[in-house]
């Protein structure tokens, strides 16, 4: 079906070939790409304790053919569960690229790899997703922690301040 301004709409259904689009086509119109890719097939391969991506990436690209390049613009939104690496509480953060943009060269050194006509913009996506994953996860930015308390000199202190900690670790979990 053909949008209001000409832009063929492409809905994706077809996990296989979501983000990669046909050089043919382009050449023909301009490509908007709008839909949910499954996180795996991002395959991040991230191995952070504190941030787990299970949520499906959001995105919303144009995609056009420039003489010798083709260029993908709009925005990827990625919804992350985060654990404070200060208080350890649990929040949810949208790892949002609004104004993203892939120029894509057709020729020269850096040319982009063509496959049956077909670009694949996953590679793309994933390096500017990881680019851009938090470091340090924090549920703000002056987290103070977990509350401790101060220094006691009498014996056994430390061992109260600790269990108080897990205490409030606890409560935390239970939230
Ligand atoms: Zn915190």
């Amino acid at each position: 079906m053909r949008g209001a301004a000409g832009v063929f709409q492409l809905k994706i259904k077809n996990k296989k070939f979501m983000l990669k689009v046909n050089l043919r086509h382009l050449e023909e119109h301009g490509l908007r790409l709008q839909g949910e890719l499954p996180v795996a097939e991002l395959d991040l391969g991230v191995n952070d304790e504190l941030i787990r991506a299970e949520q499906p990436l959001r995105l919303d690209l144009s995609v056009e053919l420039l003489h010798d390049a083709v260029l993908a613009t709009g925005s990827l939104v990625l919804p992350l569960e985060c654990e404070c690496a200060r208080c350890l509480k649990k929040f949810k953060f949208n790892l949002k690229l609004t104004g993203w943009a892939a120029h894509l060269p057709l020729e020269g050194e850096d040319k982009v790899a063509v496959d049956n006509d077909c670009v694949d913009l996953t590679p793309f996506v994933r390096e500017d997703i990881l680019l851009n994953f938090p470091q340090h996860p924090l549920c703000k930015p002056d987290c103070a922690g977990l509350k401790q308390k101060q220094t006691a000199r009498k014996a056994g202190a430390a061992e109260k301040t600790a269990a108080a900690a897990w205490a409030e670790l606890d409560k935390l979990k239970l939230k």
